[in-house]
């Protein structure tokens, strides 16, 4: 028999349609029987709407782009008629988005089929899915551990092979982390690079959807649907959108590769470096060269993000106040007693933490001290990397300091939590691109192999650079 369409790439999806091997209704078919053979151990689906995916499978045009592919979608980028509910009780059950998302409409006209919605930390806010207000979503490769967060419902799928491929969003490493974590691609394009109309709003600052996907090109398959200006959001950049796919020669001969210093520092868990290492030293073997750098401001990364997000997350979840949006509770006293009742009720303890932090850092008194002053340390920290392009053409790292944690271990512990993006917030804050790919496994203490990731950043709009070089060293890999 052979293998189920969960289980390949968009790429050889494609090649097998047009091949008349396998028709898109079987392909959805075999999707939705995987989803119902795994997902009840998994949770990495909030909801699977079957009749639609069908629907729109018997109408595929498989000469399109993305003809007939089933596109798994986080929980809080729009898709007419379906739920979109953040992973908030606040939304959960009150909500059908009523538009698509400009990401989803280019998924569609591309010929692709959005099928079924991913868990996340709610609104996306976390580092391993555990803030779900709705349920657990546990790593494929080690049910006791956590799938990264917040996308880690994307992010698991992929890996599980309950979809072919996923879209995200990354706001500080939520596309890359859970990517690195799962075992998959996870692609973080520039600020601007994909519009985010129809994206429920985290931090709009750094906000950007990415896919979360099998192999590197896939990833550039996907971006090169979604990315392009859109009159629907001021933000996203015009720039063209060059067919990505091309840039993937397999080969890395004249490629710089930088190496800050302080991303491979105190931190990092043995096993983590050492496949790391290991991936360096095959990306010198396809050709590239390796270079020390610096990126001085590095160690103000996290604490600058948390006050950034925060802060713009506090102004964009104001509208969630039981008015226009999801639930609201029963027989309020007055319009007071309406917002607080169901935002108390509806938001789950990090979502509060983060808008009492952010209203805090914007309040009269402390704007200074902490917004402002977060600001000029976001620009020095662009500088860091503007520099560092001046000499390298793509940066490496560690995605994450540590392989998949248990789920509980840190979630006592916010801050032990806000340092797992410690490699991937710098590059949000700069606007910049960036990818993870999966470099080799560590053993657990239970005897599970939990995948590595290596992080491959560029310079804003280095999406083709970056692919260039993951993609080459998954190909030498396979
Ligand atoms: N973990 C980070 C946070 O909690 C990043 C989340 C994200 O990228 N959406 O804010």
């Amino acid at each position: 028999m052979s293998q189920p369409a969960a289980e390949l790439t968009i790429a050889e999806l494609q090649r097998q349609f047009r091949a008349g091997d396998r028709s898109p209704r079987e392909a959805v078919e075999q999707v939705l029987a995987a989803i119902d053979a795994r997902d009840r151990d998994l949770g990495g689906y909030l909801s699977v709407d079957a009749e639609s995916a069908l629907a729109a499978a018997d109408a595929a045009d498989v000469s399109l782009p993305l003809g007939g592919v089933p596109i798994a979608i986080k929980d809080l980028i729009n898709v007419e008629g379906q739920p979109c509910s953040c992973a908030s009780k606040l939304l959960d059950g009150g909500y059908t988005s009523p538009y698509d998302a400009t990401a989803i409409a280019r998924l569609k006209a591309a010929g692709a089929i959005p099928l079924g919605r991913t868990n996340m930390d709610e609104f996306a806010m976390g580092s391993s899915t555990e803030n779900s207000g709705l349920q657990v979503t546990r790593n494929p490769h080690d049910p006791e551990r956590i799938p990264g967060g917040s996308s880690g419902g994307s992010a698991a799928v992929v890996a599980a092979n309950t979809a072919v491929a996923a879209l995200g969003t990354d706001t500080g490493g939520s596309v890359r982390q859970p990517a690195a974590h799962c075992g998959c691609v996870g692609l973080k394009p520039s600020y601007g690079r994909v519009s985010r109309f129809g994206l429920v709003a985290y931090a709009s600052s750094l906000d950007q959807i990415g896919p979360l996907t099998k192999t590197s090109h896939d990833a550039a398959l996907l971006l090169e649907a979604i990315a392009g200006g859109d009159p629907l959001d001021s933000t996203c950049l015009d720039a063209a959108v060059p067919k990505y796919t091309d840039a993937l020669t397999g080969d890395l001969s004249g490629v710089r590769v930088g190496l800050p210093k302080q991303y491979f520092g105190d931190g990092i868990e043995a096993g983590v470096r050492s496949s790391v290492e290991a991936a360096l030293g095959q990306l010198e073997a396809l050709g590239a060269t390796l270079v020390e750098l610096e990126l001085p401001h590095t160690e103000y990364a996290v604490a600058t993000y948390y006050i950034i997000a925060t802060a713009e997350a506090s102004a964009n979840l104001a509208r969630f106040d039981g008015v226009r949006y999801g639930n609201r509770a029963s027989d309020p006293e007055n319009i007071i007693d309406q917002y607080r009742r169901t935002r108390g009720a509806g938001f789950g303890p990090e979502v509060k933490r983060r808008i009492i932090l952010g209203t805090y850092v914007l309040s009269s008194g402390y704007q200074d001290q902490f917004y402002l002053r977060a600001q000029k340390v976001r620009s020095l920290i662009r500088r860091d990397f503007a520099e560092a392009f001046e000499k390298v053409d793509v940066i490496a790292s560690p995605t994450a300091p540590t392989p998949a944690f248990r789920i509980g271990e840190k979630s006592g512990d916010p801050l032990q939590m806000y340092l797992a993006d410690i490699y991937t917030i710098a590059a949000n804050l700069a606007g910049i691109c960036g990818v993870s790919t999966p470099c080799g496994t560590v053993r657990s203490d239970t005897g599970t192999d939990l995948p590595v990731g290596l992080q491959i950043l560029g310079p804003a709009l280095g999406e083709a650079k970056i692919l260039r070089v993951t993609d080459a060293y998954e190909r030498s890999r396979a």
